[in-house]
């Protein structure tokens, strides 16, 4: 692998030069963020260290940041992940709840704007 050479990147134009071409995810890649290098550590942690490309980054707070999945599993797939490695999500603080459910909301929005789709009615 070459020094600037970025699997996502690579993935993403199909070239393969520096990671498994646009396809089926291998094995190990499917045990990590898709499309993203294999991580010793955990994956959700060493993302924000990416530039927003190559690490599809989609927007960035202060305590949470939404990403996306370079094999979606549906259309509009897409994280809201905290910067602080917690086990669980009760083990977020308040600030960080607010933020991870601000975004939450905010990302269900722009996804319905884009798709054209409103809301479930919760109406009978
Ligand atoms: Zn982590």
């Amino acid at each position: 692998m070459s020094r600037n050479c970025s699997r996502a990147s690579a993935s993403r134009t199909g070239s393969g030069a520096c990671g498994p071409p646009i396809g089926w995810p291998t094995s190990r890649a499917r045990t990590s963020p898709p499309g993203r290098p294999p991580d010793d550590g955990c994956p959700f942690c060493s993302i924000p260290k990416l530039s927003d490309e190559d690490g599809l980054i989609i927007a960035r707070g202060s305590s949470v940041f939404a990403v996306l999945n370079l094999y979606p599993y549906n259309g509009g797939h897409l994280m809201v992940v905290p910067y602080r490695h917690v086990a669980d999500y009760t083990d977020l603080d308040d600030a960080e709840t607010a933020e991870l459910a601000d975004y939450t909301k905010r990302a269900m929005t722009a996804l319905r704007a884009a798709s054209g789709r409103a809301p479930a009615s919760t109406s009978a």
